[in-house]
């Protein structure tokens, strides 16, 4: 059940909507043009708001922020001479504005698909999409991708070097063309009669739910399910603003946009069926920028009648690793100790820890585990033997198992037979293990990146305890059904 704070005014004279990003848990940055035409930068840490800050430039767009890694942050706008300009913060401080060239139409549309990568989106005077990327050391030059639009791109990355851009055509229908990680695909007209932008968002892997409004002012869906392409479906409503969406998780959507009263409303999915329009009131005329850096929670900004920026959350529930400990060999690193750690990670995922039930076990067999090679979804008949203990286990519950060591030596492993989900930890474990073996169980992968819970070069090596999870692994953590109301 949804408890939502009430309207928060967080001041500004802006002239601009807002683009919002989060790099991490509890992290918000917020930007918008001010009515000077600079960009205006305020942030929530996860305890405060920092003031406005004044980041310059002379801009007549709306921006657009991305972020790739913890800490980073990639702002995008058109400047008064119709070039893209670009601003970003690594970690510590400000670069310069840089001109990106083009002559734009349309506000740019920014996207992410890896560390250190960002493609650009917009229209040109021609009426066409452009294209412009990042690969990490050099920009590539502007690339006409065609077409004839008339509304600003719309773009969605669902995987690794993959990318998804609608928009609306001059016909007003819906528009679509995609990068596959080798080729373009041609421009596909997928119909409708739209006069707003269109928003595209993904929930999973090789899914996209498009929306837009109609004539009749309903709010239309469109969605790809990895194989076809469901028809047009009306939404209703009645708004004037275009249509923001967020996919907080897998198969969840949540839908903002401004009624006809000014106020914001919002419509879900909840997985199998849309609930009806719920007004989140308000007195707002931009539209709304939704972010979500957790599964159960929703940040929405919209600007008020009095230009300045407004605010409202909801955090839709905690929820909990529901984890049984059985004992062949106790841990050097005491299991208070790796339990607290967990806990400490875990907690800025907004998920807690449950240690459900403790016991011992004698299998002194079992206690020097052959793991083979470790591989997630392969098990040796010794692992096959172990994890049949599950003793006062429940549905959706995981088991940690710690054994004196691992053949071969590793720190643990999350290797687990089908329908048993779990891992094990061998002695000589870091107090991290726990929680990164835990992660794996919850469906996260290694990242080469020593500073994270998930550092493929070992937990040992974490440099900056407590190790960070992103909004992404926050996701996949929350997504799970491993994760449960608690
Ligand atoms: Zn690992």
């Amino acid at each position: 059940m949804a408890i939502w704070g009430g309207w928060e005014r967080l001041g500004g004279s802006l002239f601009s909507p807002v683009s919002t990003v989060s790099w991490g848990p509890n992290r918000l940055d917020i930007f918008a043009l001010g009515q000077d035409h600079a960009l205006w930068h305020k942030w929530w840490n996860g305890s405060t708001w920092g003031g406005w800050e004044r980041l310059g430039g002379v801009l007549i767009s709306q921006p657009h922020a991305v972020s790739w890694g913890p800490n980073r942050l990639d702002i995008f706008a058109v400047g008064t001479d119709h070039a893209l300009w670009h601003k970003w913060w690594n970690g510590s401080s400000w670069g310069g504005w840089e001109s990106l060239g083009g002559v734009l139409t349309s506000p740019p549309h920014a996207v992410s698909w890896g560390a250190n990568r960002l493609d650009i989106f917009a229209t040109g005077t021609d009426h066409a999409l452009w294209h412009r990327w990042w690969n990490g050391s050099s920009w590539g030059g502007w690339e006409s991708l065609g077409g004839v639009l008339a509304s600003p791109p719309s773009t969605v990355a669902w995987g690794p070097n993959r990318l998804d851009i609608c928009a609306k055509g001059t016909d007003h229908a819906l528009w679509h063309r995609w990068w596959n990680g080798s080729s373009w695909g041609g421009w596909e007209s997928l119909g409708g009669v739209l006069i707003s932008p269109p928003t595209a968002v993904s929930w999973g892997p090789n899914r996209l739910d498009i929306f837009a409004i109609g004539t009749n002012n309903a709010v239309w869906h469109r969605w790809w399910n990895g194989s076809s392409w469901g028809g047009w479906e009306s939404l209703g409503g009645s708004v004037f603003s275009d249509v923001s969406a967020v996919a907080r998780t897998s198969n969840r959507l949540d839908l903002f946009a401004i009624g006809t009263d000014n106020a914001v409303w919002r419509r879900w999915w909840n997985g199998s069926t849309w609930g009806g329009w719920e007004s989140l009131g308000g007195s707002v005329f931009s539209p709304v920028s939704v972010e979500s850096w957790g599964s159960s929670r929703l940040d929405i900004f919209a600007i008020g009648t009095d230009n300045a920026l407004w605010h409202r959350w909801t955090d839709l529930g905690v929820e909990c690793v529901r984890m049984h400990v059985k004992v062949l060999t106790n841990p050097t690193v005491s299991l208070a100790t790796m339990i607290s750690s967990m806990e400490q990670v875990y907690a800025t995922a907004g998920l807690g820890v449950e240690v459900v039930s403790t016991e011992n076990l004698n299998l002194p067999l079992l206690n020097d585990l052959d793991v083979g090679a470790c591989t997630l979804g392969s098990t040796t008949a010794e692992q096959d033997q172990l994890f049949a203990n599950r003793n006062n286990v429940g549905a959706n519950e995981i088991v940690v198992y710690f054994v004196r060591s691992t053949v071969p030596a590793f720190n643990g492993c999350a290797a687990f037979p089908a329908g048993r989900p779990g891992a094990v930890v061998a002695q000589g474990a870091t107090r991290w293990t726990l929680g990164h073996e835990v992660g794996h169980v919850l469906g996260l992968f290694h990242v080469n990146d020593n500073n994270r819970l998930m550092t493929g070069n070992g937990t040992a090596n974490i440099t900056n305890p407590p190790p960070d999870l992103v909004t992404s692994e926050v996701n996949t953590m929350r997504a799970s059904n491993l994760s449960v109301g608690c």
